[in-house]
């Protein structure tokens, strides 16, 4: 996101969306994956990130008991819109044009963004995936909801071809895409779906996002998650948080 996109936006979405740590390095307080900085201390390393410690409802979870809730289908609405890919020192993130939504609850989401983590964040009855896409959407009044897609290995991944080519290697770096990315591509065949109220999986670890995580992985090649993780150069996966009172509804 850059600043002068999030000035039009409400206060409250671009709370989230740079609270979301996907984009705007420098933005607040300095937090890292291990270390003095690492996610059992970031709770205490900004007065704006106390959730990551007092929330009692984080991501990510183990998804191991489900409840049966017969979830209605998402409805999809994406076109290739992926057009900046940016390495921020916690993700590579791929910046998306205006105008893919989906519809869940009869609301309208837009997606942001995506981006990816290794390992996968959640779990699925008690298994880390090598890789985690998090599709991530916003409603009009900043509501977010999060699609996760887990990759295991396997063929190559085609809709991963472009950014992967493009990927900025270092910190700091952006990458202009060419031929949009498409997150449709991104999505199993499947669509069927988990679903849980959660958090931000980074600082400022803001409850109250919507998480869908999809039930059929998707496959990436052994050189592609490779290829991630030495771009990243360190795991970026916060641990699995407690459940609490929360239900995984299927
Ligand atoms: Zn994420």
């Amino acid at each position: 996101m850059k600043r002068t996109a999030i000035a039009t936006l409400t206060p409250i979405l671009g709370t989230l969306i740079l609270g979301a740590g996907l984009a705007c390095a420098g933005e607040g307080a300095h937090w890292d994956y291990s270390g003095p900085h690492g996610p059992e201390h970031w709770g205490e390393i900004d007065p704006h990130f106390t959730a990551c410690k007092t929330g009692k409802a984080q991501t990510p979870i183990d998804i191991s008991t489900r409840s049966d809730a017969d979830l209605p289908r998402i409805g999809f609405h994406y076109k290739p819109g992926g057009h900046d890919e940016v390495h921020n020192g916690h993700t590579i993130q791929v910046d998306y044009d205006a105008g893919s939504t989906i519809t869940l609850d009869g609301r309208e989401y837009s997606l942001k963004q995506f981006h990816f983590h290794t390992p996968s964040e959640n779990h699925v009855g008690g298994k880390a995936f090598p890789m985690e896409a998090h599709l991530v959407h916003a409603d009009a009044e900043g509501h977010l909801a999060v699609i996760a897609v887990m990759f295991e290995e396997g063929p190559e991944n085609l809709a991963l071809a472009s950014p992967w080519a493009a990927m900025p290697r270092a910190h700091g770096h952006t990458a202009h895409l060419a031929n949009k990315a498409s997150a449709e591509a991104l999505l199993p065949a499947d669509r069927a779906y988990y679903r849980f109220e959660g958090s931000l999986t980074t600082p400022p670890c803001t409850e109250g996002v919507t998480w869908l995580v999809m039930k059929h992985p998707v496959s990436a090649s052994h050189g592609q998650i490779v290829k991630f993780a030495r771009a990243m150069g360190h795991p970026n996966n916060r641990p699995i948080q407690p459940l609490n009172a929360r239900v995984v509804l299927e």
